[in-house]
């Protein structure tokens, strides 16, 4: 697949812009060294070495408890706590995230929630300060309740211009979600990162629009990479996980204990299909992010359509920041049509794309994002999350659609 036909894959990859040849040569070399490619990376990730007569990824392994005489020593003892399954694909999540890293440890949960909550609840206490995006996940308002409950102080900020900078002081954890969802604004991972450090705050970043291919927040600086496993990482929009990828050993002990007593664990089976699923990451990012770049292409053209947002479209207000730290620009069109009437007409007359909440999976999805409340969003934005479609029907399906809401 050429370059251009993977929407921006590998272009402005952070250390390798503008180096030319001789970037992409380090880079590939770097690659190698860290167990190849993404594709490569991803067909693999997780596996164990081969055994004869063994499957390549063994089936879901059903267990509330192990056979466990003498004393009760690891690695599998009782059902939430270990489960070989999550151990696999823990093993998967941590090699695309943080692919050649040392002392990186990954938790699968049974949410992006739960992991989320695992690490704000476990790493808070009463009188500290968290700093959370005002334009973020759609529930964040509802843990910031929940935090504030618990006597913790939460200060927001939005994600764009970087402004969590201006309220980090005295912050114990600063909560980055990058690009945001559904608004599509980017910070600067790295600069806020430091900043944080530089005041005592570890950093967490929702890696979940993203995914791992298309961003490693831990390379960037990050404390925690977190992430909700049901959007593009399994992609099929079949299943509900999460996950949360650290490298601060005592950090990550109070995330695993959390886990342990709120019992926020993934069945087997949702393990097992979700590593499955992660073979075929690094082929549907690709697909779906040159897809996702047409399609905000030929939206642009369009005179009704306004506030068109897509990190990985040239002049988008992101792009800059988007083309240093991401490698991949998502599945995710953000834009407006006139009203609300005209949004609806526009959903209803689209045959490709199912009108759906979420996003990240194979079949194409949109939603009027305000008909939930809560997002501060315009009564006719529409969230778009492009599928693996072949490129020109779905565009062709888009702008048929836009032609037909026009009455
Ligand atoms: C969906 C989502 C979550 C929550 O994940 P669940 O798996 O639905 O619990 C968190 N953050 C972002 C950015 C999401 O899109």
């Amino acid at each position: 697949m050429s370059e251009s036909a993977t929407g921006g894959a590998h272009r402005g990859t952070g250390d390798d812009a503008g180096r030319g040849d001789a970037g992409r040569v380090a880079r590939d070399a770097d690659q190698v060294a860290a167990g190849g490619g993404d594709g490569t990376r991803a067909v693999r990730a997780g596996l164990p070495e081969p055994a004869k007569y063994e499957p390549t990824l063994p089936g879901p392994v059903f267990a509330a408890h192990y056979h466990l005489p003498g004393e009760p020593t690891g690695p599998y003892t009782y059902g939430r706590d270990e489960n070989p399954t999550w151990t696999l694909l823990e093993r998967a999540v941590g090699e695309l995230e943080a692919p050649g890293q040392d002392g990186v440890e990954t938790l699968v949960f049974a949410s992006g929630m739960a992991a989320t909550s695992a690490v704000l609840f476990s790493q808070l206490r009463a009188g500290e300060v968290c700093v959370l995006p005002d334009d973020g996940y759609q529930a964040l308002p509802l843990v910031r309740a929940q935090l504030e409950a618990y006597g913790i102080e939460v200060r927001t900020a939005p994600t764009r211009d970087d402004a969590q900078l201006d309220v980090l002081d005295g912050a114990k954890l600063l909560w980055i979600e990058t690009p945001s969802n559904p608004g599509l604004d980017v910070c600067d991972i790295r600069r806020l990162a430091e900043a944080a450090h530089a005041r005592g705050a570890l950093v967490a970043v929702d890696n979940t629009l993203a995914t791992p291919l298309g961003q490693r927040p831990l390379e960037l600086g990050a404390d925690f990479a977190v992430a909700s496993g049901t959007k593009q990482l399994t992609g099929h929009g079949d299943l509900v996980l999460g996950y949360v990828v650290g490298r601060n050993p005592d950090a990550m002990t109070a995330v695993r204990r959390w886990r342990k007593i709120v019992g926020a664990i993934p069945g087997p089976m949702e393990a097992w299909l979700a590593h499955r699923s992660i073979a075929t990451l690094q082929m549907r990012v690709d697909r779906q992010s040159a897809t996702a770049l047409a399609v905000a292409e030929a939206l642009r053209e369009r005179p009704e359509v306004t506030g068109l947002r897509y990190p990985g479209l040239p002049g988008d207000p992101a792009h800059e920041i988007a083309a240093q730290q991401m490698r991949r620009y998502g599945c995710v069109v953000s834009f407006t049509l006139p009203t609300r009437a005209r949004a609806d007409r526009f959903l209803d007359a689209l045959r490709l794309v199912d009108d759906a909440t979420s996003f990240g999976g194979v079949r194409s999805t949109a939603e009027r994002r305000g008909r939930w409340g809560g997002d501060a969003v315009p009564e006719g934005f529409i969230r778009l999350s492009v599928g693996a479609e072949d490129p020109e029907d779905l565009v062709a399906d888009v702008l048929r659609a836009l032609d037909a809401s026009a009455a």
